[in-house]
């Protein structure tokens, strides 16, 4: 390939999860700064995150450069690198509506694109929700990501965070004798996701369960499940906004709106497209120090 990972100086230390490090890199002939990913070889799904990072390139998803061979055999992404980094460490305060708004629209064209390459992320929570300080979102994490095949999807289900997890992954049991089997739509997840993103940033923390505790597989799950969303203060959010977290959080994944649904609600469309950017901007501006 064209780049090495000898050609670059690691910076700092970005983030880590359970599939690697990401590290700040700088280009040594250029000095152009990238992020870059090591996944484990041994990290099971390194294979298919690698296939599906191959896969997509959009504006709106985290661009991936080059896949850099390692001599230990693990794999290196050779990432955009986003420079407001991610929106968990911006959620404390809250965020403005007009900003909201801006996140959605610029998840919403990202989730579409994937859908036109029929992959699902199934991990869409705010720490894969990635930023720049010029405003831009963008879709990264395809860790446990999905290529939905014309037989439905086949992964288990008890994948990914399972705080951001739809009422329907929790539903791991087949269909009984008799029972008729209920086709899940793969890509609803994902709008579930994005609804409790959207939410989360409003209210200023994790809104399904009271602040504070550390929660227990049991009480999330009942929650998600069962739970009845938070109530948001009168004046604390439009009517179109209200509607658009109730559209994207229906518990029953068959009565959930769609991307396209969501693309044409009046909170995306309603929005003023500059200054919602602004707001965005100033956010990111005043979080990133
Ligand atoms: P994992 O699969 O291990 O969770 P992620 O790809 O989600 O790894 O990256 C972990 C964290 O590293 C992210 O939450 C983000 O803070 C940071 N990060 C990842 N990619 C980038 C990037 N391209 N630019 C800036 N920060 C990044």
């Amino acid at each position: 390939g064209e780049f090495r990972q000898l050609d670059f100086d690691k910076l700092s230390v970005l983030g880590s999860g359970n599939g690697g490090t990401v590290h700040k890199v700088s280009h040594r002939r250029t000095s152009a700064l990238y992020a870059l990913k090591i996944i484990h070889r041994g990290h099971p799904g390194a294979a298919d995150e690698v296939a599906v990072v191959r896969r997509v390139d959009s504006p709106h998803i985290v661009r991936c450069h080059s896949v850099l061979p390692t001599a230990s055999g693990d794999s290196a992404l050779l990432l955009e690198l986003m420079d407001g980094g991610s929106l968990d460490s911006l959620v404390s305060g809250g965020f403005p509506e007009a900003a909201l708004a801006e996140v959605a629209a610029q998840a919403l064209s990202g989730l579409a694109y994937l859908r036109t390459r029929r992959v699902v992320h199934r991990d869409m929570k705010p720490a894969n929700l990635l930023v720049s300080r010029a405003g831009q979102v963008k879709i990264a994490d395809f860790g446990i990501a999905e290529v939905v095949s014309r037989a439905g999807t086949h992964r288990a289900a008890y994948e990914g965070t399972a705080a951001y997890m739809s009422p329907e992954r929790f539903d791991t049991e087949p269909a009984h004798d008799g029972e008729e089997e209920v086709r899940v739509d793969p890509y609803a997840a994902d709008v579930w996701g994005l609804g409790l993103i959207v939410l989360e940033l409003l209210m200023g923390r994790y809104p399904l369960l009271p602040a504070g505790k550390k929660p227990t597989f049991p009480a999330l799950m009942w929650a998600i499940c069962f739970g009845e969303l938070p109530a948001i203060p009168d004046g604390a959010a439009s009517p179109a906004l209200r509607d658009f977290v109730a559209a994207c959080l229906q518990k029953d994944h068959r009565k959930r709106a769609t991307v396209a649904d969501l693309l044409a609600h009046p909170f995306v469309t309603g929005r003023d497209m500059a200054a919602s950017r602004c707001a965005l901007c100033q956010v990111i501006e005043q979080r990133c120090r």
